[in-house]
């Protein structure tokens, strides 16, 4: 499936629920949010037939996000089913981690290969103040899980924050020598909790580059399994690497090659758009697969040159929960 731009679209970010074990300051309200109704949110059995549509377009790549995945019950059967679609080539995870240490073994036999850890920092009280409600010690396990059972890569994820977590990290290259992790720092972006304080909270990929290559000499290399938009580098005798996702200051929109499905049913072409498709009522009410087949088309149409996080703000009712990331 292409776009008009002649991007190539083989990736789906699905949410599978717009629940979450955390309240991240960045994504979510502390008071908590007001949950869509049950009915409201896609049955797996309706995310896997829109995914065989979405494969018969050439989408290959799905990776399951929310929300917190795992807090769905049924994921693990739900990931077997998943894989079992054919062209659908690769299946991964981004996860708080919480909840790895159980469930990770039974993804893993499901035939999850891989999962991205969110982590912004490695010390337990500002874990607690990120997350409002988290113990870094079950993440942490979780990782070593997802290392031991061999979900591979392991790739973690570091939302940089002025004054929040900015001096920490040295602390996460330090780990790539320790273990076979692959850090990655995000850009953190105006969305949703986020809009109005990460301009000022913002780090640029460039300046964090900056600070890493004092100490270590950075090697740029391909990218590590996945289809990301990360920039990588290795460093010498390191057993993992670093990479720099940069959403605002190097807007990775030309190679964008995504969509996303929301739990509530909606595609979504640009993560930064207002613009998105009901799929979920037309599927309801008995939609043939070549029409849901162009409903996907549409929805390739619509993606946008480029995102304008730079330049505007998140002026739309969907938080980051409610979309994926
Ligand atoms: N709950 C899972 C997790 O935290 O990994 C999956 C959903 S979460 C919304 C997906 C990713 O979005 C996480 O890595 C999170 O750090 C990131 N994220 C959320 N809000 C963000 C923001 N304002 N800027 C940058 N990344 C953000
Ligand atoms: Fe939950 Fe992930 Fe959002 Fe944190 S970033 S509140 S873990 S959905």
């Amino acid at each position: 499936m292409q776009d008009v731009f002649c991007r190539n679209i083989d990736y789906l970010r699905i949410s599978i629920t717009d629940k979450c074990n955390l309240r991240c300051v960045y994504c979510m309200p502390e008071e908590g949010i007001k949950l869509k109704p049950h009915r409201e949110i896609l049955r797996f059995e309706e995310i896997l037939r829109l995914v065989k549509v979405a494969s018969g377009l050439g989408i290959k790549r799905v990776r399951l996000t929310g929300g917190e995945p795992l807090v769905r019950r049924g994921v693990e059967n739900f990931v077997r089913k998943l894989i079992q679609i054919p062209g659908i080539e690769d299946v991964a995870m981004t996860t708080n981690g919480i909840l790895l240490t159980s469930l990770g073994p039974a993804l893993k036999r499901a035939g999850l290969k891989r999962v991205n850890v969110s982590l912004d920092t490695l010390q337990s009280k500002k874990f607690r103040k990120i997350t409002r409600v988290g113990d870094l010690h079950q993440v942490w396990e979780g990782i070593e899980t997802a290392l031991d059972i061999g979900l591979h890569p392991v790739k973690l994820n570091m939302v940089v924050m002025r004054g929040y977590n900015d001096d920490e990290i040295l602390d996460f290259v330090k780990l790539v020598y320790l273990y076979p992790l692959h850090v990655r720092f995000i850009e953190c972006m105006p969305i949703g909790e986020a809009d109005g304080w990460a301009q000022k909270q913002l780090v640029s990929q460039e300046e964090i580059k900056a600070r890493v290559a004092e100490h270590y000499p950075l090697e740029p290399c391909d990218s590590i399994l996945g289809s990301g938009p990360a920039q990588y580098y290795r460093l010498s005798g390191a057993l993992g690497s670093v990479g720099f996702i940069s959403p605002i200051t190097a807007h990775f929109c030309p190679t964008c090659n995504r969509l996303r499905l929301t739990a509530d049913g909606r595609l979504r072409p640009c993560l930064n758009s207002q613009w998105e498709i009901d799929v979920k009522s037309p599927l309801r009410a008995g939609a043939t697969d070549a029409e849901l087949r162009d409903i996907f088309l549409e929805a390739a149409l619509r993606k946008p040159r480029r995102h304008n996080m730079s330049e505007a703000v998140w002026n739309q009712p969907r938080m980051m929960y409610q979309i994926g990331g």
